[in-house]
């Protein structure tokens, strides 16, 4: 057997090893990630690597194609308020939990917070975001108690249009 021969027979045996994920990380954060046991793929600079992964996270992190590491975040699923206005609805008060976990400032988790659907995205700490929840349900109730003072049933649509 040649050597080019034998050389083809070992790519042949191991078909995965230049394709293979190999493990990455990069903060302490990062590591006690992984002592937790969730990792996922992803690909940074066009390299598949593994990475941890937050259990709320639902970010294909491969298919995010992060040019640098700095620039992989994790997002949960989002949630919004579908509000009546003039043309129908408007979705307000969108929120999710995002994180860069390989920031170089900040790597905690923050609610990302989209008040009026603009896509202009405030970042919030749990104090801020629960200070928030409160004035929004107190909001709710003012809003109920304004309904007392309108007649009953359906006498307008929910949205005219015109
Ligand atoms: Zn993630």
């Amino acid at each position: 057997m040649t050597d080019l021969g034998m050389r083809a027979d070992k790519r042949a045996n191991h078909p995965a090893d230049d394709s293979a994920p190999i493990p990455f990380s990069l903060t302490p954060a990062a590591e006690a990630l992984a002592q937790q046991g969730r990792m996922a793929p992803a690909r940074i600079a066009g390299n598949l690597v593994v990475i941890p992964c937050e259990p709320w996270c639902t970010v294909d992190h491969v298919e995010q194609d992060a040019r640098f590491a700095e620039d992989i975040y994790h997002a949960s699923p989002r949630i919004s308020l579908s509000a009546p206005s003039m043309t129908g609805t408007t979705e307000i008060v969108e929120a999710w939990v995002s994180q860069y976990p390989f920031s170089r400032s900040d790597t905690a988790p923050y609610l990302a917070f989209d008040a009026a659907g603009t896509g202009e995205v405030a970042e919030l700490g749990r104090d801020v975001a629960l200070a928030f929840a409160d004035q929004f349900e107190a909001h709710a109730r003012r809003l109920r108690d304004m309904t007392a003072s309108l007649p009953d049933g359906p006498a307008r649509p929910a949205s005219t249009g015109q």
